[in-house]
């Protein structure tokens, strides 16, 4: 290794066995390790033997350190950051360390490995050669339905990250803005014992969560199939005219008369004008 370089490391997203030979050797090579929950890192390092001293890094302490950091770098320190699981930066802390470092030409060097997202989307069975990562929605119902509304005419493959007691939320909200015909795959617990995914239109896998709490607990990744191309074109000429329709009538009229004037189905005439009423 040259001196003052900051190694970006992925670890496991919940298998032991998923780190590779390269990131073992960096954790034990290098001089510090920083570590979102100290704790945590503690166990899984001390799981493969290694003793490299460690120091907090997280969303509420990177700002301050930022400065230091990069100080000890360019005086020739090695440091690895990684974070609880997975990626670093990936919905995760680091960016701030990494953009100040990058800005001043400083070493940051990747040492690849797993993460959630990629993981999911290699088993979700939706098209992966482009995809939008959306990582955490907001937690707040509004401001979820208020973010997928802006998505729902999105045609790649989009991916979110999310929290188990907000996943059947989630799912929920993504039937009534998407539409309960669309294509996802729910993935739970990957890599772990408990591993499950689950396939089918939103609605469905609405229900099914629903009807099964005990699979409202753990990790979970929703894949979600991207808007058809000729839907979301359509949808443009659609909402144009709700647009107009709308100023001059109630809801369930102007979506009589677009239902007529399209041909398109009712119950998407009716989510899009949703839409534009709660938007405007
Ligand atoms: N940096 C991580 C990565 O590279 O995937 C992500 C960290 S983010 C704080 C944690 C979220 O990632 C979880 O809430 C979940 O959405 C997803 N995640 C992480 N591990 C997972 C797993 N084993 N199975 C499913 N989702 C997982």
């Amino acid at each position: 290794m040259t001196a003052g370089a900051l190694y970006i490391v992925s670890t496991p997203i919940g298998n032991l066995g998923d780190i590779s030979q390269r990131a073992l050797d960096t954790l034990a090579a290098v001089d510090l390790v920083l570590a979102e929950d100290t704790r945590r890192s503690g166990r899984l390092l001390g799981h493969y033997g290694i003793r490299t001293p460690l120091m907090a890094l997280h969303e509420h302490n990177e700002r301050a350190l930022v400065d230091k950091l990069s100080k000890r770098l360019q005086a020739g320190e090695q440091m690895a950051l990684i974070s609880d699981a997975g990626t670093p930066l990936i919905s995760d802390p680091g960016f701030l360390l990494v953009r100040e470092l990058t800005q001043q030409g400083a070493r940051v060097v990747p040492i690849p490995g797993p993460s959630a997202v990629i993981c999911a989307l290699s088993v979700a069975g939706l098209p992966t050669d482009r995809f939008v990562f959306e990582g955490f929605l907001p937690a707040r119902a509004q401001a979820r339905e208020t973010r997928l509304q802006e998505l729902s005419r999105e045609t790649r493959t989009l991916v979110f990250y999310e929290a188990p007691h907000r996943a059947l939320d989630t799912l929920q909200a993504l039937a009534k803005v998407f539409g309960p015909e669309r294509l996802a795959t729910v993935m739970r617990e990957l890599t772990k014992a408990y591993e499950t995914l689950r396939h089918g239109e939103l609605q469905v896998l609405s229900t099914w969560l629903h009807e099964e709490p005990a699979q409202q607990r753990g990790e979970f990744v929703i894949v979600v199939a991207g808007a058809p191309v000729e839907e979301a074109e359509g949808d443009e000429a659609v909402r144009e005219t709700l647009q107009l329709l709308l100023e001059e009538l109630p809801l369930s009229r102007a979506v009589d008369l677009a239902v007529r004037l399209s041909g398109e189905k009712r119950n998407r005439i009716y989510r899009i004008a949703l839409a534009l009423q709660q938007s405007s």
